[in-house]
């Protein structure tokens, strides 16, 4: 046996960190298959929080005493969308095989910046596999970042850089007379105008066309934003669509959006990142026609692929164009024919990130072990969850449902003299209950009960605990607000 060298930080007995690791394994799977024992929030109690502002510990300590801080201190205190009653934001489920896979890259602590090596080879799976999903061309090239912002950001540089030529890189937007418009939806994600501002495109370069009743891009308005954009001498160049709005899940007309962009030169991007993996299911993506079409598309698998945090992928229709907006020639990144520094291009050339971890494997395990199939099957069921639940609340004269229901969103309201401070109290004491965690939205100027089902392992039985719990807190909440009604205002 050889021995480890002396100041290493491998373990000097294996067999002990061996046990450790065990514990700590079965410590987490009991987590996922007890969750729903568990509130699934709870506030961090104040010297919870106090443990962590410990000054910088020089000495070494024990595995296990750290993970006995984690199991007291971190785990009980998370965000809760393991939990199957967590139906705020748009947060995924995650699920074992995801999080097993996680230990699996992280004991290979591979980099995906390039170089020749299997782990690249996955990512490049997953690729085609996106480029089949979506029917993109073999020529559509496609990488994993931390998230779909990102991925935006992402788009609208490729995008920025095939109207203007690579010399942009050089000289900066400035450095061109055309003055770059963009356009996107007033229901689209702010990630898309901070996507404007970093680019160093700026906010005002983006119009947010209004939407339909149904929270849809208005096409014709689109349409006169661009004409008379056109009409000022400014030069109209990337339109993004959305799939799946993050206030109510909407679906723009993405067919309309890619006639529309082919037909003025713009470059069409769609935000899918919820939305876009509805291609998984046969019900939901007849939705998303024109997808195929995009110029890029960004989405995340951790939402409704279930793939633990972080993997959020960019696929672009032409690779040329993607690396032309990042590729960048260095001697220490030379490529070679043959050995390690072979396999040209590598992810790197694809985008800012250099150092990149193995995101692609918690991804291929995912959709190797459930299949595509069954990966669907969860996203139709969220959208059949959605639909019950906007039934209930239609039929109960206490509760409005606010917002067509086109994919997993439901917002809804408790009906109420002081509505959106009834409802805002509603949402603060479900989440402090612990029963159930609804997030909160605006929808046409009120006050929504914002209810997103991604998690797979919600059932119809966690949608009526929600509803029991909405209609009881809200009769109370409702009296109260009434009686403080009455008190006069100073
Ligand atoms: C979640 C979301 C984003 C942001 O994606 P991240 O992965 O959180 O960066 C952008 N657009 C839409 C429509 C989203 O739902």
């Amino acid at each position: 046996m050889q021995k480890p060298v002396c100041g290493s930080l491998d373990p000097s007995d294996w067999a002990d960190f061996r046990a450790q690791s065990h514990q700590m394994l079965d410590d987490m799977l009991s987590y996922v298959e007890n969750i729903r024992q568990r509130p699934v929030w709870q506030p961090i109690p104040a010297e919870t929080r106090a443990h962590f502002q410990e000054s910088l510990p020089y000495l070494a300590g024990s595995l296990g005493a750290a993970h006995e801080r984690f199991m007291h201190d971190v785990l009980p205190y998370t965000v809760g969308n393991v939990h199957p009653c967590f139906m705020g934001w748009v947060h995924g489920g995650g699920t074992p095989v995801g999080m097993v896979a996680e230990m699996l890259a992280a004991g290979l602590n591979a980099n995906l910046g390039g170089r020749d090596q299997m782990p690249v080879e996955v990512e490049r799976q997953v690729v085609r596999w996106m480029r089949e999903l979506f029917r993109f061309p073999d020529t559509a090239s496609g990488i994993f970042v931390t998230g779909t912002s990102m991925a935006n950001l992402m788009s609208l540089l490729v995008a920025r850089t095939a109207v203007l030529g690579s010399a942009v890189r050089q000289t900066g937007v400035h450095g061109s007379a055309a003055q770059l418009v963009a356009y996107t939806s007033s229901a689209a994600h702010g990630c898309i105008a901070q996507a404007m501002d970093l680019s160093g495109l700026g906010t005002s370069a983006l119009r947010r066309i209004p939407v339909n009743a149904r929270h849809q891009i208005d096409i014709e308005a689109l349409q006169a934003a661009i004409d008379a954009d056109r009409q000022a001498g400014l030069r109209p160049f990337f339109v993004a669509g959305t799939a799946g709005t993050v206030d109510v899940g909407a679906v723009d007309d993405l067919s309309a959006l890619a006639n529309l962009a082919h037909c003025h030169g713009l470059w069409f991007h769609v935000d899918g990142a919820y939305g876009a993996l509805g291609m998984l299911a046969p019900d939901v993506a007849p939705q998303l026609v024109g997808i195929e079409r995009a110029d890029s598309l960004a989405f995340d698998f951790h939402k409704w692929g279930q793939v633990p945090y972080d993997a959020g992928f960019l696929l672009v229709r032409e690779a040329a164009r993607h690396m032309d907006a990042f590729a960048a020639p260095a001697a220490y990144l030379r490529r070679e024919a043959r050995g390690l520094a072979g396999g040209s291009p590598w992810p790197c050339d694809f985008g800012p990130d250099l150092s990149r971890g193995f995101r692609a494997l918690k991804t291929w395990f995912t959709i190797k072990v459930y299949g595509a199939e069954k990966l669907g099957k969860v996203i139709s069921e969220t959208c059949r969850l959605a639909r019950y639940l906007a039934a209930q609340v239609e039929a109960d004269p206490a509760l409005e449902l606010l917002a067509p229901v086109a994919l997993n969103i439901v917002c809804f309201r408790y009906r109420c003299a002081d509505s959106d401070n009834a409802n805002r109290e509603i949402v603060a004491d479900l989440h402090e209950s612990g029963i159930a965690v609804p997030s909160t939205t605006t929808v046409n100027g009120r006050l929504a009960i914002r209810v997103a089902i991604v998690n797979h392992r919600t059932g119809a039985q966690d949608i009526d605990t929600l509803l029991s719990a909405v209609r009881a807190i809200g009769a109370t909440r409702c009296a109260a607000s009434s009686l403080e009604n009455q008190c006069p205002t100073l």
